[in-house]
Order: structure tokens, then sequence, then C-alpha cells
């Protein structure tokens, strides 16, 4: 299987499946957990 990885707080933010084990990095600025902690300060 798979993992993604949000760049800005490295926790695993998705999963997706597949024959070969696979860390991706996301694209952008954030997770939606992230984005929920900005809007918190
Ligand atoms: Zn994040």
């Amino acid at each position: 299987m798979g993992i993604i990885i949000c760049q800005s707080c490295n926790k695993t933010i998705d999963v997706f499946e597949g024959e070969k084990v696979t860390k991706l990095y996301a694209k952008g600025n954030g997770c939606t957990h992230c984005k929920q902690t900005e809007q918190k300060k």
C-alpha cells in the first residue's frame, strides 16, 4: 500500500492501495489538519 504524507506536519493524511510500499508527499500548502490549525491561530 502507499501513504500520502503532509509536507507541513509529516502526518499521514491518506492511504491508497498498491503493490509496493510507497510514500508520497502531498503537494500544496498543508493538509486539512494544517489548515484547521491555522484557522485557530
Ligand atoms: Zn498537515
